[in-house]
């Protein structure tokens, strides 16, 4: 490639894509204006193998973890920053469906090797982790930073083009609102997340009753997160304060002084299959994109940014799984979301 491959915004994503690229060897540079609102910023980082209130066990968490939790530790040797901690979870039953989920999920096997058996406030998860987001992104931007790869700013990828070998779109809910990326039909829940100052939880324990509440160091804690499908403002709420300061309070146990120290709110995307979607945009052979991680981010994005590295530097096909080529009926690249210019299905999966 003569020209350098832009990659157009630095969440999760686009910071685990940059870091694959540097480490195949291959020309980039990276943008993002900054200033908040990022899903990535909002997020805890969490990987939890089973979640929700029917205790699904993650898609394919035997694949992701291993992968995840190598890619994290390699960047955090590599920035000398700490940025993997292993936890369990305590999930405590919030009703009689969720006990009864459990027994059902536990009965036929579902739910090992990640949980045993219930007592009767509800039962131990492990295998779990949380990623400090903040200090990769902060400390991966430096890095490009110094390598004169970062431009601070937000840049339009189709318009890119005509300067870059390619473009990988991993703008997240910016990129799936805009015409390009609207032949998916993404799904978009805002959330939110508190920080806490709060004394006496025990570390490495994330309590999780509908909202979880997650120690990260001596007296502060982080509560989240709400979830509001369809809403894409991400301005922090009071109704989300008032109902994580409630959540918090019923986990740490009323008696027990908090105080809010922080707001954060984002808009997470998911795809109509709730899978990740990555791949070249099938009706621009040169724009590719990242997006549709959901809640998911931090598990998802470290084997997806390595299958496009590995794309990029030796062809390697996409995993069809995870190929937004699933989506591309319809697909055009102009702004609105023109489906009059109509291509064929990409030649990536
Ligand atoms: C409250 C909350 C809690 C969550 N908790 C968890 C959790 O515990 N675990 C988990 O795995 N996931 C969690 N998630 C989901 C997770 O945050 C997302 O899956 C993930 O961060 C999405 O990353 P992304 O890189 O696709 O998008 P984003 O993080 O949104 O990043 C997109 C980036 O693109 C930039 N950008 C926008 N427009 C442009 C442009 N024109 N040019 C250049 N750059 C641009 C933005 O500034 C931003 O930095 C949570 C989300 C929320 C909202």
């Amino acid at each position: 490639m003569d020209k350098p491959i832009l990659i157009a915004g630095h969440g999760l994503a686009g910071a685990l894509l940059a870091w694959q690229c540097e480490r195949a060897g291959l020309d980039f540079a990276v943008a993002d204006p900054g200033g908040g609102g990022s899903a990535s910023l909002a997020g805890a980082g969490l990987i939890n193998p089973i979640t929700g209130r029917r205790l699904v066990p993650a898609w394919r968490f035997g694949e992701f973890m291993p992968c995840a939790r190598a890619v994290y530790r390699e960047i955090e040797a590599a920035l000398g920053v700490p940025l993997w901690h292993e936890l369990r979870v305590r999930r405590l039953f919030a009703d009689a469906g969720e006990r009864a989920a459990f027994a059902a999920r536990h009965g036929r096997g579902g739910l090992a090797p990640h949980a045993g058996a219930a007592d009767a406030a509800g039962f131990w998860i492990d295998g779990a982790a949380r990623v400090d987001v903040a200090a990769l992104l902060a400390g991966l931007r430096e890095r490009w930073r110094r390598a004169g790869r970062w431009r601070a700013e937000a840049v339009e990828p189709v318009a890119e083009l005509a300067r870059h070998a390619a473009v990988i779109d991993c703008a997240g809910a910016a990129a799936a609102r805009a015409g390009r990326l609207r032949f998916v039909a993404w799904e978009f829940a805002k959330g939110e997340r508190l920080e806490l100052a709060v004394d006496g939880l025990e570390a490495g324990i994330v309590l999780n009753r509908r909202q979880w509440l997650l120690p990260v160091a001596p007296g502060r804690a982080w509560v989240g997160a709400t979830h509001e499908p369809g809403v894409v403002d991400p301005a922090p709420s009071p109704a989300a304060r008032a109902l994580l300061v409630a959540a918090a309070r019923g986990l740490a146990g009323d008696a027990r002084p908090l105080a809010v120290t922080a707001q954060h709110a984002g808009v997470r995307v998911a795809s109509p299959d709730r899978r990740p979607a990555i791949g070249w945009h099938p009706a621009e052979p040169r724009l590719g994109l990242i997006n549709g991680l959901g809640g998911r981010g931090a598990l998802w994005a470290p084997m997806l940014a390595r299958a496009w590295a590995r794309h990029l530097a030796q062809g390697e096909p996409f995993p069809p799984e995870c190929g937004v080529a699933r989506f591309a009926g319809g697909a055009s690249i102009a702004a609105g979301g023109d489906s009059s210019r109509k291509t064929g299905a990409s030649s990536q999966a």
